[in-house]
């Protein structure tokens, strides 16, 4: 913790708030302060601001090379630094140290991944209908960036938005969320390391979001908002965009349906809800939020898996042996709390945990609901907890409209043996992503996102550094 920068990154400088605020940071596992970071207010989000503008217009004629290079050793510098970043993550997020060190994993991919995707921005050449004229096609970068990220992935969710940035020839200013800015700062130091260039990145940690991010967004100089979050602060950063036309990728909530037929593999099933479900301890938007089960297999479904969740030990992160880490705050305790008090008073019956241990931390143990009634909360509310809740149903049709009847759209599962089926009800899912007989889509190659109110654009794949590029077309006549 102690060589942790815990001062705004701007223009190639760590720096304090002008007005001198700090803010804490709070250890999930016991309610501790961690640290104090500087608190940025406007003046600094401006200063950040200007120093991404005045790095534009050289960062974008950098060599792509170059950028790739600075992508792929900032790589291996966040791989040759896994413990230790692991152990910042855990220490303000609260994550179990393994899932920790497989986030780090995650997140430096990304920077692999748009490392070699610097280097095939492509153009064209192309002769118009009439003969005569030609069409140049180029691509160039977005320009300045304004990054929102929130506190589930700290680490991730960061590197997914710069390294298609950085291969773009974008430059960003960065506002992680206020529960975890010791990663992002710590991501700034490496891609310092790295030789990223002083402006191209700035980092302002804050606790006044709205304050900060509004005149960027209304600014004019920011030209795209790349968010992730919540449905409800994507709506309104939307809105805020409008004005200047700021082009927009949005990464938001989910309500994952989560499908086991009658002809499922159940061993499979039981696996893939336990990390559609646990991953994260449940902070996640692809985590599982329903889970439909086919009437004649739910009662043994459910059996075993409140057997595997009953087993899984809850503590802190930083204990061998834990699996099941505090949530993020209390908070968000409490709306799992509330969430499945809602539940159980509506006839849902609890087959393990759903009771809040005493003493500190913001632990919440591995439950699982049954008989959970459609019109409960969390049907249509995303839990953010380590809670499953199962429902019945007895065929196809009426599974796939429970499925869609919801205004989100980001992942859902499907287990099944019938290859028929697996495809024909993964097709009729409104979702960006499916996982078929497996709980965890996420992977850099593959292109994360979402439909309806989950969000627009993707992140990751061979379309991630679309979000970072315009085309520009040149008009030729040939005569
Ligand atoms: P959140 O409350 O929406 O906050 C996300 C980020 O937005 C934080 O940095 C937050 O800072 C900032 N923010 C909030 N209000 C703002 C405003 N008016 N102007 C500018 N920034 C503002 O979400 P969260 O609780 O941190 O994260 C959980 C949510 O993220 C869930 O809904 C989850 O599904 C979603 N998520 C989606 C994806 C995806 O890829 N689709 C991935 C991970 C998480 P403050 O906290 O200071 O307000």
């Amino acid at each position: 913790m102690t060589d942790t920068p815990t001062q705004l990154f701007i223009g190639g400088a760590w720096v304090d708030a002008a007005d001198g605020a700090t803010m804490p940071v709070d250890d999930p596992a016991t309610g501790e302060i961690l640290c104090h970071v500087a608190d940025a207010g406007p003046k600094d989000a401006r200063l950040a601001e200007d120093a991404a503008v005045q790095a534009q217009e050289e960062w974008a004629r950098t060599a792509p090379r170059v950028r790739s290079e600075i992508l792929r050793r900032a790589y291996e510098i966040i791989l040759e630094r896994t413990d230790e970043l692991a152990h910042l993550m855990t220490a303000e997020m609260g994550k179990p140290l393994a899932e920790a060190r497989g986030e780090v994993a995650y997140a430096a991919e990304f920077f692999r991944w748009f490392s070699e995707e610097a280097v095939r921005i492509d153009g064209g050449l192309a002769t118009l209908p009439d003969g005569r004229n030609r069409m140049l096609l180029s691509r160039r970068p977005v320009g300045p960036c304004l990054l929102i990220t929130p506190w589930n992935f700290p680490l991730a969710m960061g590197t997914r938005k710069i390294g298609p940035a950085v291969a773009a020839g974008c430059t960003m200013v960065l506002k992680p969320a206020p529960q975890t800015p010791l990663s992002s700062l710590a991501l700034a130091a490496i891609l310092k390391e790295a030789g990223l260039p002083d402006g191209v990145l700035n980092v302002v940690t804050t606790s006044r979001a709205a304050e900060v991010c509004e005149p960027l967004l209304r600014g004019g100089q920011i030209r795209k908002l790349s968010f992730t979050g919540s449905t409800a602060v994507g709506r309104l950063l939307l809105a805020q965009c409008a004005d200047t036309v700021v082009r927009t990728s949005m990464e938001l909530g989910g309500n994952a349906p989560f499908i086991v037929f009658e002809d499922a593999d159940l061993d499979k099933a039981v696996d893939g809800a336990m990390v559609a479900k646990m991953r994260n301890m449940g902070e996640a938007c692809t985590a599982a939020n329903r889970f439909f089960v086919h009437a004649s297999v739910a009662e043994e479904f459910g059996r075993r898996l409140a057997e595997r969740m009953g087993a899984l030990v809850v503590g802190p992160g930083t204990r061998d042996g834990v699996d099941v880490g505090p949530l993020i705050d209390r908070t968000g305790r409490a709306k799992v709390e509330e969430l499945v008090a809602d539940a159980v008073e509506r006839g849902a019956r609890v087959l393990v945990g759903g009771r809040t241990p005493e003493g500190p931390g913001c632990y919440y143990p591995p439950t699982v609901l049954t008989d959970v009634a459609p019109d409960s909360r969390l049907m249509d509310t995303e839990i953010f907890g380590p809670v499953a809740a199962i429902l019945t149903f007895d065929d196809e049709d009426e599974v796939v409209r429970r499925a869609n009847d919801t205004p989100w759209g980001l992942v859902g599962y499907v287990f099944t043996e019938g290859l028929d089926r697996a495809l024909r009800v993964s097709e009729r899912l409104e979702a960006g992503m499916v996982g078929l007989n497996t709980g965890l889509v996420s992977n850099p190659a593959a292109p994360f996102g979402g439909v309806k109110q989950s969000g627009l654009g993707r992140e990751g794949g061979r379309v991630g550094i679309d979000e970072y590029l315009e085309y520009q077309y040149l008009a030729v006549p040939v005569r």
